[in-house]
């Protein structure tokens, strides 16, 4: 059977998980022969060499298992970025948030800042490779996170700029000065019913607490404890109400929330004001 054919006879399989069935196919399958999609433009009338293993690969993406954790990879910012089960894929709206603190970061001389939850590293790795003189201090509770956080400053060449710990929230953050903490953290509420795709992701990176947002508070109160200036968090989109009275209990100059590409609020910056 040609490549083209293949395409045509596994596209089918994965109507009910995706809305660009043949695109994923195609995706799969220069996952497996480590090609590009020109090569793929000049090579339909192949004869298709990897039926049995793309077959494999098409069932476990019709159980709706993520298609990043099949490949390994996921886009963000315009780059590649490695990703593995039991850490967060990469979401779009996250390279908002990383835009608003590059605005703020970029007038800062050698910028100092605390990631809470690396996960995969995106946010850290892009600011790394945005603001050459910033130095970082990424934390996560999650091993399997930190880990593959290292791959990606390794893969970006940005290794000398961040520091990784392994933390619970602020619990093993050094006590030293920070110019800004930014977090995309789980933001949740535990009884949400995920997506039958997004179960397959670990939920200590989703659920947020009974509210959802008692973790983003939680960063709130030790962002102003430990007299940091501006703090950068996504946020649930029915978060708004309840994190804008929060917040106005702590002396702050500045405070912005902003909308995802949905339209829905999705994150806030503030600036706090500290005696
Ligand atoms: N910082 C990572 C991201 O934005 C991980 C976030 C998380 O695990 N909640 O993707």
């Amino acid at each position: 059977m040609t490549i083209e054919q293949t395409i045509k006879k596994y596209a089918p399989l994965l109507k009910e998980v995706t809305h660009i069935p043949q695109k994923e196919v195609e995706i799969l399958l220069l996952f497996i022969l480590d090609k590009n999609p020109i090569w793929l433009h000049l090579n339909y009338k192949q004869e298709c060499t990897c039926e049995t293993e793309l077959a494999k690969l098409i069932k476990k993406r019709a159980t709706d298992f993520p298609l990043e954790y099949l490949t390994s990879r996921a886009s963000f910012y315009g780059e590649s970025f490695i990703v593995k089960e039991n850490v967060l894929i990469p979401r779009p709206e996250t390279e908002l948030l990383v835009e608003r603190a590059e605005l703020i970061l970029k007038d800062i001389k050698n910028p100092k800042v605390l990631e809470i939850g690396v996960g995969s590293g995106i946010i850290s790795v892009i600011l790394a490779k945005l603001i050459p003189n910033i130095q970082i201090i990424a934390v996560d509770i999650n091993d399997n996170a930190i880990n593959l956080a290292k791959l990606n400053a390794k893969k970006f060449d940005v290794e000398h700029q961040i520091t990784f710990i392994k933390s619970d929230l602020f619990e093993n953050v050094p006590d030293q000065h920070f110019d800004m903490c930014i977090s995309n953290p789980p933001y949740i509420q535990n009884d949400f019913k995920l997506p039958r795709n997004v179960k397959f992701e670990p939920s200590n990176a989703l659920f947020g607490g009974h509210e959802g947002d008692e973790l983003l508070k939680d960063i709130i109160d030790n962002t102003v404890k430990n007299k940091i200036k501006f703090l950068c968090c996504e946020m649930g989109f029915d978060q708004k109400n309840s994190l804008n009275k929060y917040i106005a209990k702590f002396n702050h100059t500045k405070l912005d929330f902003y909308k995802d590409y949905e339209k829905l609020d999705r994150g806030f910056v503030v600036e706090f004001k500290h005696e």
